[in-house]
């Protein structure tokens, strides 16, 4: 995006939708690609060089961490989040908040409404995550007994509201599907930092819909080489710890018997034949391997 398209970009006041009723809408930048490098080439000591040479030293330091040229780009977002996924958001320190008043003002009339086939189930092997959706009979169930329960949440509010009880202390019931909303100011730095968690697979999946919406509709646009080299270097990139290159090295030179000797030894690995269990560092390591086609049979 040069100047003119974030300025339009800008003006146009464009929201990009997320989820059932939230948004992400691009505030102001300050900085682009150039900054970065503007930036780097202070400490390097050098003068401006040509684009494809920009690219380059942005995606070295995206590559080796000189984090601080990513820090003179900032970006100001409105967004709209329910707030069990802003409580999520708000984590992330680094930025700059300020968020809608529900002292102040009447709590925004919307809650994020989950449809029969949105239903997620509890996953058995990771008790952060999600695995599979819920059959249709018991989704419409759910949905259908939801909307009840906003409807009286929201009715008892509104009667606390209408016999003049206060505001702050008349939310105190309404769900944490409640939208809310917030000015939410950051530098690119800390951005990527938050995209690279909150975009990744293990992200509860509605925060991952806003930091995707970020990531591939503003970020991509506002810094495409950034966003380039942060996509190859820290977001699809895969790293191996000492022990996992070790085991690596075995499964190169074809000796699957050390392999699993090792995992042994290492009590990553217990019981045998149909019993055989990996740990959890073991079941990451056997993910990044079935990632890159490697098949390592454990029995
Ligand atoms: C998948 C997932 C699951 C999570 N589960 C939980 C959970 O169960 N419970 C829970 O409480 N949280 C949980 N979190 C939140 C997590 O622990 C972090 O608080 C959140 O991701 C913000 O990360 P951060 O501190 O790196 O980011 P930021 O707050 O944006 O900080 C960015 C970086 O700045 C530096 N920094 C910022 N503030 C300080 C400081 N005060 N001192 C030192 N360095 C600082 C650090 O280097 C930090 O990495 C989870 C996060 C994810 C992504």
């Amino acid at each position: 995006m040069n100047d003119a398209e974030r300025q339009s970009l800008i003006d146009s006041g464009k929201m990009f939708k997320v989820l059932d009723d939230g948004f992400v809408r691009l505030v102001d930048t300050m900085g682009g690609d150039s900054s970065i490098v503007q930036a780097a080439r202070v400490s390097y000591g050098a003068g401006t060089k040509k684009s494809s040479e920009d690219r380059d030293l942005i995606r070295y330091l995206l590559r080796h961490q000189h984090t601080t040229p990513f820090e003179m780009c900032e970006i100001k977002l409105h967004v709209r989040v329910p707030m069990d996924c802003w409580r999520q958001w708000i984590r992330h320190r680094t930025a700059n908040v300020n968020e809608y008043s529900t002292r102040y003002s009447l709590a925004i009339d919307s809650t994020q409404r989950t449809k029969p086939n949105q239903w997620r189930i509890q996953a058995s092997n990771n008790k952060q995550g999600s695995d599979g959706i819920v059959d249709a009979a018991n989704g419409a169930l759910l949905s259908e007994r939801e909307a009840r329960l906003h409807a009286a949440c929201r009715a008892e509010y509104t009667d606390r509201i209408a016999m003049g009880i206060a505001r702050e202390q008349a939310r105190k019931d309404l769900p944490l599907s409640t939208y809310t909303e917030a000015y939410w100011k950051i530098d690119l730095n800390n951005l990527l930092h938050f995209l690279a968690l909150r975009m990744e697979a293990n992200a509860q999946y509605e925060i991952r819909e806003y930091a995707k919406t970020i990531g591939e509709k503003i970020v991509s646009q506002w810094v495409p080489m950034a966003w380039e080299a942060f996509c190859e270097y820290r977001m699809n990139a895969v790293t191996f710890s000492k022990t996992e290159q070790q085991l690596l090295s075995l499964i190169y030179a074809g000796n699957n018997t050390a392999v699993l000797a090792r995992l042994r030894a290492i009590n990553w690995i217990k019981g045998e034949g149909s019993e055989t269990k990996p740990i959890l560092e073991a079941r990451e390591f056997l993910n990044k391997l079935a990632d890159l086609k490697i098949d390592l049979p454990l029995a």
